[in-house]
């Protein structure tokens, strides 16, 4: 393994100020030393240094996600939200295919707007069970969604 400047994650290299959400970019495709094959996407919410989502938001729509992503597919590893609080990584195993995972994510984010509570907000599943707003993050999943048609372009020019 070598490590040097040029080895960062690569969010760091991406240019916050070139991007227009929000949008779904593919952040990083990764070979496995056992073969198979990572996605990581990168479902940005915010403008980056214009806007972010509340804390509860964000973590409400971690945990909503979470179970909703699961309810369509088996191949999502993990989604973290972004410590900026502008939107979320999302794992998924398996070789790319973008157009597909739009379509997951936009019928997983409907069916987060069914949900009348946070899925696992409690302190036996949550470390922070108080923070968390099922109502914001519907409004913000309202919004991304109202965006679908965007979700591919990721730059503003
Ligand atoms: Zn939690």
């Amino acid at each position: 393994m070598v490590h040097g400047e040029d080895n960062g994650p690569e969010s760091f290299e991406l240019d916050h100020t070139a991007v227009a959400a929000p949008f779904v970019r593919i952040a990083s495709v990764k070979t496995l030393h056992s073969g198979g094959q990572l996605t990581k996407y990168d479902v940005r919410f915010c403008q980056p240094n214009v806007a972010h989502l509340d804390m509860p938001v964000v973590h409400s729509i971690e945990h909503s996600l979470a179970t909703t992503l699961r309810w369509h597919s088996d191949d999502v590893i993990d989604i973290s939200p972004m410590g900026c609080q502008t939107g979320f990584y999302v794992i998924v195993d398996g070789p790319t295919e973008y157009d597909a995972f739009l379509n997951l994510l936009e019928v997983a984010m409907r069916d987060v707007l069914t949900l009348d509570h946070t899925p696992a907000a409690t302190p036996r599943q949550c470390g922070y069970a108080a923070s968390h707003d099922i109502r914001g993050a519907q409004a913000a999943i309202t919004d991304f969604l109202a965006h679908r048609d965007e979700w591919a372009r990721v730059f503003s020019h």
